[in-house]
Order: structure tokens, then C-alpha cells, then sequence
């Protein structure tokens, strides 16, 4: 059953099917005990909607590409750094972009191949380095330090690692700061409109035929499709630039990050890979006439869409006239909709104590977390059946970067993750991807074995 208050993607059939699939796995989560009394909140996975965006970002790409185009898609794991995911990912033909050796080591215990792995991020260190060139992973240096010490490292090793030069454009900001990464005082990349800076890197080029990759990454959330396609098309002019002043084609392929927004207001998927393929194969079309291979590094679009949070309304209480939900959803795995709910909005759709899409009127209400700060909302105001001590409230496109980055706030644990399947007799199946984090955990890695630290810990 579909919800029928605007939650369905309206007009999208898929959608509406992605809906579909959500309600049934909210009620067999609840059904099947994954919910309960002991376990307030859990996040769930669409395993069918993952692959389904995982084929269209793949046909997106062969549809404005000769045949016999090297594009390798390499998924950005901070969006989901989930060694299931990025399996399940690796099977649909994914690869996977790193940016710390916890990223890479995800990476590898989920078997992504080094030849589909692209390391990038602006604090390598030499040992990070050394060990991606060992293993033949691509790299894009970020800045000149960078790329002298991969002079020096290659002066020693014989690496099958593609390396590159990440550029900013510096060409503006999208309507979230923090995630703008082509304005002028970015931290990343070399920033290509300073003075002298492209002469720089033509010349970084020039000097090293072993530089063969050119990276841009405009920035995720927030940017326009135009001005993701102009970070592009600047990629690919420098890129012409090189190759032509090399008079070779040294520049062999184009990593045009990722960053292609999610649409967290209804179940429709917009903007789909398949326009942003063809906008980007229009605006610049030299980039797609075979002569380059092609690294894209998308994270929020694969997953956003196919995570929910199921979380149990502990309390339903009224404050100053207004009705708030009291759940166990909140900082600790929404952080970013907390401390910023103006760029960050996310979807709560009511279930009652039984998982079933709850009915009645819309009412406005506030849905709040668990944590000890009053400002551990969920969502403000928004309007949805009343919810009830007991109900469910599920916080939908929760897929990437949320409950997989978990924050510690109020010591409160991860939640389990489950992926869901059809089970091919009209109910669910769930598999563990990461199962929920215990007290005793907790303790832990709060330094559980250093209890005498302060009060007798220091040498007398
Ligand atoms: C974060 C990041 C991405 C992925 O961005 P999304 O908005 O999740 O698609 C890709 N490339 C780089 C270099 C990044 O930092």
C-alpha cells in the first residue's frame, strides 16, 4: 500500500514502486521483530532500489559514450562506508572512491578491486601514498606538496597507478556552503584561476609523462546541474590544453567526481544520471567522442533514496499547543538535519505499532530525537498523521550519510542496519549488513579499559 498524502512519487512509477517496497519492509520489520521493545530504531536498505540505480548510472553513461569507453564508476564510500554495500555495489559493476585508509581498508574487505579504486583527499599521507601506489590504485594529487612527494615516491617504485592532478575551477557556490567545492577559496585541488596556477599545472604535466588522470569534483548537495556541467567542461578545456602542449593525447582520462543532487522532498529520483549524462555529453561534447576514458564519483545519488529509519515513538506529548513525537531517531543519525534542518529537510511518513502506513488527517507536528538538546529535532512542523505513543515514524531517503555516520552524542548506539529483498512469496527478507552496537561497546570505545587513567594512571 501506497501512502496517498504526497508522499508517492506522483507521475513516477518507480517512485511509487520504491514506496511500495518501503511500507512493506517497514511491516515486516516490525512483523519479524527487528523492532521491539528492547530496539527502538533500526535503518533498513532497499537492496532492489540499489541495484536499480546502480544500472541506470551505468546506462546512463553507455548511452552517450562510443562502445568500448573506459568509464569506471567508482562509488564515493564516505556516502555509505557499509562493506555490504559496497559488495552489492562491486556486483552491479561499481567501484569505489576512498579518502582515508579506513575508507580503502572498507574497500577492500568488500573486494573492490585496485584497478577500481581511486583514492582522494586533501591530507594524504606518505604512507597512505606509498601503500596506494603499491597496490596500483589511481590517485589524484590535491596540491603541489602532493605531487612532490609522488615525485619522490616514484623515483622508487615501478606502480601500475593511474595519477592525476585534482583542479578547482574555482567557478562559485551552490546553495549549501559546506558542501561548495569549486569556490574561489576551496580547500581542494589546485585552484586554477590564481595567478599563475595554470601554467603550473600544464607544466606539472609537461614534466611528467607519468601524470595521466585530470580530477574535478564541483561539489554534492546543493549545485546546480549547469554549474556541475561548467566544473566539467573546464576539466575538459585544460585537459585539451595539456594534450595539445604535449602534442600526445597524455591526458587519457577525466574523473569528474561525483555530487549529483537528491531530491528529498518526494519519492521521485530528480535529477536522473541519464539527464545529467546527456547534459553533460551536449555541453561538452569532445569529453564524450571516445578519446577519453571516464571516472565518475557519485555517492548521495546511489543510496540517498533506498535507506530508511524506522524509529518507535516513545512518547507522544503536546508543548505551547504543538504536538512532538518524542522517537529514538535524532542527532546521533541525522546529524547534518539537526544542526542544519534549513539546508538538510528530511521526510517522516507515520506507521503505527503494527508497521502499517497510518491513516488520518494530516496534523502539523514535531518529530524529535532521543538526545539531551533541545534542538534534536527531526522535522519542524511538518504536517502527517498524528503520531501515537507506539507508532513508528521512519525517516525516509536516509540512505546515504546518515545512519551510516553515526555521532556519538548522548553515548547512544548505532543502529542495526538491515537490507531488504522480496522474499518471493509476497513477504520480506532481511540480511544483517551491521548489526546494532552494543553496551558493552559503548563502554569500550570510551576507553572502558582505562578506568584509572586520571586517578592513577600517570607515572609517580
Ligand atoms: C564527497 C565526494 C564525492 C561524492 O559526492 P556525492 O555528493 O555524495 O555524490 C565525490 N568525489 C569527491 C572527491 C568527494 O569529496
Amino acid at each position: 500500500m501506497v501512502h496517498d498524502d504526497g508522499l508517492a512519487g506522483e507521475g513516477d512509477p518507480r517512485g511509487a514502486e520504491l514506496a511500495t517496497r518501503r511500507d512493506k519492509a517497514v511491516r515486516a520489520a516490525v512483523e519479524q521483530g527487528l523492532l521491539g521493545p528492547d530496539i527502538a530504531l533500526v535503518a533498513l536498505l532497499d537492496v532492489a532500489g540499489i541495484r536499480e540505480s546502480a544500472a541506470e548510472l551505468r546506462a546512463a553513461f553507455e548511452a552517450v559514450t562510443p562502445p568500448g569507453t573506459p568509464v569506471l564508476h567508482a562509488f564515493a564510500v564516505k556516502a555509505s562506508p557499509l562493506v555490504a554495500v559496497l559488495r552489492l555495489l562491486r556486483e552491479e559493476g561499481i567501484g569505489a572512491e576512498v579518502a582515508s585508509p579506513g575508507e580503502l581498508a572498507l574497500a577492500r574487505a568488500a573486494g573492490v578491486e585496485p584497478e577500481r579504486t581511486v583514492l582522494d583527499s586533501p591530507a594524504k599521507t606518505p604512507d597512505e601514498l606509498r601503500q596506494a601506489l603499491a597496490l596500483g590504485i589511481a590517485v589524484n594529487a590535491d596540491n603541489p606538496q602532493e605531487l612532490a612527494r609522488l615525485d619522490a615516491l616514484m623515483q622508487s617504485t615501478d606502480t601500475r597507478s593511474p595519477l592525476g592532478i585534482r583542479v578547482n575551477p574555482q567557478i562559485g557556490s551552490g546553495s549549501i556552503e559546506a558542501l561548495s567545492t569549486a569556490t574561489a577559496t576551496s580547500k581542494f585541488g589546485v585552484a586554477l584561476r590564481d595567478e599563475g596556477a595554470r601554467e603550473w599545472v600544464v607544466r606539472a604535466y609537461l614534466d611528467r609523462p607519468w601524470l595521466t588522470r585530470l580530477h574535478t569534483h564541483t561539489g554534492s548537495q546543493g549545485i546546480a546541474l549547469s554549474l556541475m556541467a561548467r566544473g566539467v567542461a573546464e576539466a575538459y578545456a585544460l585537459a585539451e590544453e595539456v594534450n595539445r602542449r604535449a602534442g600526445r593525447q597524455q591526458i587519457d582520462t577525466v574523473d569528474i567526481g561525483g555530487g549529483l543532487p537528491v531530491n528529498f522532498a518526494s519519492d521521485t529520483t530528480d535529477p536522473t544520471y541519464t539527464q545529467y549524462a546527456r547534459l553533460l555529453s551536449e555541453e561538452v561534447p569532445g569529453l564524450f567522442d571516445g578519446r577519453y576514458g571516464l571516472v565518475t564519483e557519485f555517492g548521495r545519488s546511489l543510496l540517498a533514496k533506498h535507506g530508511t529509519m524506522v524509529a518507535r515513538v516513545e512518547y507522544a506529548k503536546s508543548a505551547g499547543g504543538r504536538p512532538v513525537a518524542v522517537t529514538h531517531a535524532g542527532v546521533q543519525v541525522a546529524t547534518r538535519t539537526v544542526y542544519a534542518p534549513g539546508a538538510w529537510p528530511l521526510r517522516v511518513a507515520a506507521y503505527d505499532a503494527k508497521g502499517r502506513p497510518k491513516e488520518g488527517p494530516a496534523v502539523v507536528q514535531d518529530v524529535a530525537g532521543p538526545a539531551c538538546f533541545a534542538g534534536d529535532l527531526l522535522a519542524r512542523g511538518q504536517s502527517l498523521p498524528l503520531l501515537e505513543q507506539g507508532d513508528h515514524a521512519a525517516v525516509l531517503d536516509t540512505g546515504a550519510y546518515y545512519f551510516a555516520h553515526h555521532y556519538a552524542y548522548n553515548s547512544l548506539p548505532r543502529p542495526g542496519v538491515y537490507g531488504f529483498v522480496p522474499d518471493g512469496a509476497g513477504g520480506v527478507s532481511f540480511a544483517v549488513v551491521r548489526r546494532a552496537q552494543t553496551v558493552e561497546e559503548i563502554v569500550a570505545e570510551s576507553g572502558g579499559e582505562h578506568p584509572d587513567a586520571l586517578t592513577s594512571g600517570f607515572p609517580s
